[in-house]
């Protein structure tokens, strides 16, 4: 694998500048895991993205933001009325976070406000919790649907699986404090649920025993309330 290149090419959103981050993180000894609505996208589920994120161990943030500043991303300079930190943002506002125009970033989240269940994060690929990006059980781009699976000529990008991200939505809701966020994790189980178990890729088997009871009364819930509705 060739070394990265000191600077990303942004000129194009595409897996190609997913790949060239992850590769930048892992030659810095910094394992990352895509995280977002980039990530939603691979899943088929048809997202506005708006930032390309990762997530990392959360002593290595300030590693990774050190990696990442002289890639010719952008510092965000108008921290007063930038959408990625806004106190009144919908959805966790990133531990760190670049800019590649005003409205695109690059954001890093930490582990623990995350995945916080899954172990630490490491550079081995050996993990039942995350798979790659190219992983062929991903659906393949679909009009509509999202990006689908990467094809395998980017650095290895790794993703949680579908029952470990739906997992850490569940979690989110059951620790949010004065519930704050809660909106936007119920909208991502519905996205979730709408595209990503309706096409049969989410092992609900898998999922931890009380996340399971919240999931499968969340769908019979909105079953209810459409049919009543
Ligand atoms: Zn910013």
């Amino acid at each position: 694998m060739e070394n990265s290149l000191a600077a990303l090419d942004t000129t194009t959103i595409d897996e190609n500048l997913v790949g060239s981050i992850s590769q930048i993180l892992n030659e810095h000894g910094i394992p990352s895991v895509q995280w977002g609505n980039y990530l939603l996208t691979l899943y088929g589920v048809p997202s506005i993205v708006d930032s390309i994120d990762f997530i990392v161990p959360d002593s290595l943030i300030p590693n990774a933001t050190h990696a990442l500043q002289p890639t010719g991303l952008l510092a965000c300079t108008e921290p007063s009325t930038c959408t990625a930190i806004a106190k009144n943002r919908a959805s966790p506002i990133p531990k760190s976070h670049f800019h590649i125009d005003s409205e695109f970033t690059v954001s890093l989240y930490e582990q623990s406000t995350t995945l916080w269940v899954l172990p630490s994060l490491t550079q081995s690929t050996q993990s039942v919790d995350i798979i790659s990006a190219s992983d062929s059980r991903l659906p393949t781009k679909r009009p509509g649907r999202g990006h689908g699976r990467f094809r395998n000529t980017t650095f290895p990008v790794q993703i949680p699986t579908a029952h470990r991200l739906l997992e850490s939505y569940v979690r989110s809701i059951a620790i949010a404090r004065r519930g704050s966020y809660v909106g936007f994790f119920l909208d991502m189980i519905t996205y979730v649920e709408e595209h990503v178990d309706g096409d049969g890729l989410l092992d609900v088997s898998g999922l931890e025993g009380r996340c399971r009871e919240f999931y499968e009364g969340f769908i019979g819930f909105r079953k209810t309330y459409y049919c009543a509705s």
